[in-house]
């Protein structure tokens, strides 16, 4: 763009002394209406519930859950591989659990962070185990958040990751990349067994029957990846976290083999109480649409090991990924092949970055004529 005369930039300097109390006042409304919003919400009351919850729950195009279907899904019957590192198949010796009244929480530490290292194939870099955490029904059919042809599971799991690219779980969810978190989703189904690798945990629920600010330690051994299933068929696609304030910066993995939940291990989760004593039960966000997203079923999937520091890593994985191919072909006419820029998928629709500028520009023009017509009246008077 040519360089533009004196006049012009001394008029973009005032109409920026103009309007930037505007700007500062709006954004701090806009930020405390935020924090008001998001402090309180819920899933079963009406007025607190999913279809309260606003910001990018509201305004995303790329929300979390969402059905599985034969119609919304491509399948892909290539190897594929989850790798995960050796602590992660370890026992760990102790973990730290919390009822937060929304559901039961764990961690491997005070800190949500841990030395569980997973990557794999069109990951895009390795991801850190941080927390896991349930969502869980009050009958058989409901209590997962993804649901397969319409048709909830009794409960799900959620491993969440966030990318090594990033020091912590809070940077990663504030960065807007598209693949900051990795969440691994596992159905659970009613058996007439215990699930044997998920009795610590029920055992640990019992000691945090209540909502409490703090983390309670648990003396038993505990072994994420024992969690997992042994078929590893599994859903993915980009979407969100599934709780306010719902940010899109998730690469999601969810397995098609719900895993065995008995009875009495489903009850202890439904004795869990908010601070009121209210039961946290059906906390579920219900599912989002897929309208303009591609959604991919992994039919061959293989569990390994990921080599450890200093190892030899001679089939690293594939960093190219499928979902890439569409964008690669839209950035190389755009010059530019940076995921992050490009957050929004391969949509011929405007970015966001063009639609925040587009409404600040609005914006601007709108405080401009607000700030002549209150000159214009006070001089008349
Ligand atoms: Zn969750």
């Amino acid at each position: 763009m040519p360089s533009q005369g004196k006049g012009n930039r001394l008029d973009a300097s005032a109409m920026m002394r103009l309007t930037l109390p505007y700007i500062v006042f709006t954004l701090i409304c806009a930020k405390n209406f935020a924090n008001a919003a998001g402090d309180h919400w819920c899933y079963t009351q009406e007025e607190c519930d999913a279809h309260t919850w606003s910001g990018e729950c509201q305004t995303g195009k790329q929300q979390s859950p969402i059905d599985f279907t034969q119609k919304n899904t491509i399948q892909r019957n290539d190897a594929v591989r989850l790798r995960f590192n050796r602590k992660y198949s370890d026992a760990q010796d102790h973990f730290m659990v919390k009822n937060n009244g929304h559901t039961i929480q764990i961690q491997l530490g005070n800190d949500i962070t841990s030395d569980l290292v997973m990557d794999g194939d069109y990951f895009k870099g390795s991801y850190r185990f941080s927390q896991l955490h349930f969502h869980w029904g009050s009958h058989e059919d409901k209590g997962s958040e993804h649901t397969v042809n319409g048709n909830g599971y009794v409960a799900e799991l959620h491993l969440v990751h966030y990318s090594n690219d990033y020091k912590s779980l809070k940077e990663a969810v504030g960065t807007k990349n598209r693949r900051g978190l990795a969440v691994l989703g596992i159905f659970f189904e009613i058996s007439n067994e215990d699930n044997h690798a998920l009795q610590p945990i029920v055992e640990a629920i019992s000691r945090v029957k209540r909502q409490e600010d703090d983390l309670v330690r648990v003396d038993i051994p505990l072994n994420v990846s024992a969690l997992l299933p042994n078929d590893l068929s599994l859903w993915r696609y980009y979407g969100s976290l599934t709780t306010p304030s719902c940010n899109e910066v998730v690469v999601w993995t969810v397995f098609k083999k719900a895993v065995p939940i008995s009875r009495s291990q489903w009850e202890a989760f439904k004795a869990s109480a908010d601070t009121k004593g209210k039961s946290i039960v059906d906390n579920y966000r219900p599912p989002q649409s897929t309208i303009n997203r591609k959604v991919y079923f992994l039919n061959n999937v293989n569990r390994e090991r990921m080599p450890e520091a200093g190892e030899d890593d001679r089939s690293p994985p594939l960093a190219d990924s499928f979902y890439e191919n569409a964008q690669r072909a839209v950035n190389s006419k755009a010059g530019s092949s940076d995921d992050k820029n490009n957050q929004h998928g391969s949509n011929s629709g405007p970015g966001r970055a063009e639609v925040v500028n587009s409404a600040l520009t609005g914006f601007i023009f709108l405080s401009i004529f607000l700030q002549v017509l209150i000159t214009t009246v006070f001089k008349c008077r």
